[in-house]
């Protein structure tokens, strides 16, 4: 149902938009049109108007759906082209939906990036009833190597895999968070790097630069995390909400508890999952449970009253408060907050 008044609003914004985008080459030649008469009759705010439209149009549009892509984006770009977060600060990114004016957006991108997964399946449909000849599209999903979602024990099960375990089809669901690790988010970043360089020549070096430099950032992220776990008492965290950290635990080697896989959609934890998690805590005598950003925090808090360990954000970086989107939080700095409690968690 919801794909199907996406596909209408689609058609309808396709034709109401064929003469709203256009790529560089067609927007230099509007603007030369626009300015060549105003010439005589106003010539001072012509010139400022050719002088803005024309470094305009030259500069390149990124639009992404959310904030690691953003980050990454725009630590690359920084003021040498225009980049567009689709979620909107603090939102929910698990039930984004598009509004007609994104899906105009993104038509309009030089360079479109999402992550390929669950959350954004509506990308799909968006992209498929566009022509995408003009864009580059960069899917996070495609940058480096996936897993999928993993069932571990005590997590509760989404009702939609039971449903089609009963069907007797297995359906095998990719883990899309792979932006948590930070030697992924190494590999991201060199290879959105090397698109915007070929997209945008002029800009190539600084490109080239602003990226090396971040990547060796991310590294020493990489570094600190790695000496945490290398010289921790325990290897293994407890997450008392959704569970987004398959490639960030895969990386550092951590064994891991939590109620439900990826980010299920399910909210309500059985009695049965929140009593094995407290059993974990207590039999394993966990100091740290953690939840995620933007969440209720009510399970996570809940086992963490049973069993006198403390409650904590480890974050796995969906999205931002508003505020903390004002204030240029980045990638890193949530990422170094993880670092620390991450120290108290595993020891
Ligand atoms: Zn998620």
């Amino acid at each position: 149902m919801k794909n199907k008044i996406l596909s209408i609003t689609l058609a309808v914004l396709m034709a109401a938009s064929i003469s709203a985008c256009g790529n560089t080459a067609n927007n230099t030649e509007v603007s030369a049109e626009t300015n060549a008469p105003s010439e005589t009759s106003a010539p001072s705010i012509a010139e400022t108007s050719e002088s803005s439209e024309s470094s305009d149009s030259r500069r390149l549009s990124i639009v992404v759906t959310n904030f690691p892509e953003y980050d990454f984006a725009h630590q690359i770009v920084q003021d040498n082209a225009d980049v567009t977060m689709l979620l909107k600060p603090g939102a929910e990114s698990h039930t984004y939906d598009p509004t007609p004016e994104d899906i105009i957006t993104i038509q309009n991108s030089d360079m479109f990036v999402y992550v390929g997964g669950d959350s954004d399946e509506w990308v799909n449909d968006v992209l498929s009833s566009m022509d995408q000849s003009h864009m580059n599209i960069f899917r996070l999903m495609d940058a480096v190597e996936t897993v999928p979602e993993e069932l571990v024990e005590g997590m509760e099960e989404e009702a939609e895999e039971e449903e089609s375990a009963e069907d007797g089809e297995e359906e095998v669901e990719l883990d899309e968070h792979v932006w948590t690790s930070p030697v992924n988010a190494m590999t991201i970043v060199r290879k959105m790097s090397e698109t915007l360089e070929t997209l945008d020549p002029a800009n190539k070096d600084a490109y080239e630069k602003n990226a090396s430099d971040y990547i060796s950032e991310l590294s020493d992220l990489d570094k600190e995390f790695q000496d945490v776990v290398s010289s921790s008492k325990r290897k293994e965290i407890i997450v008392g909400d959704r569970f987004p950290f398959r490639y960030f635990c895969d990386e550092y080697g951590l064994s891991y508890y939590a109620a439900f896989p990826g980010c299920s959609t399910d909210t309500q934890a059985s009695a049965k999952t929140v009593a094995f998690l407290i059993d974990k805590v207590k039999s394993d005598e966990i100091p740290v449970v953690f939840h995620i950003e933007l969440s209720n925090e009510e399970m996570c808090n809940s086992i963490a009253e049973a069993t006198g360990a403390k409650s904590e954000l480890l974050n796995a970086v969906h999205n931002v408060s508003d505020e903390d989107f004002k204030n240029g939080v980045t990638y890193v700095s949530l990422m170094k907050h993880n670092v620390e409690v991450l120290k108290e968690a595993l020891n």
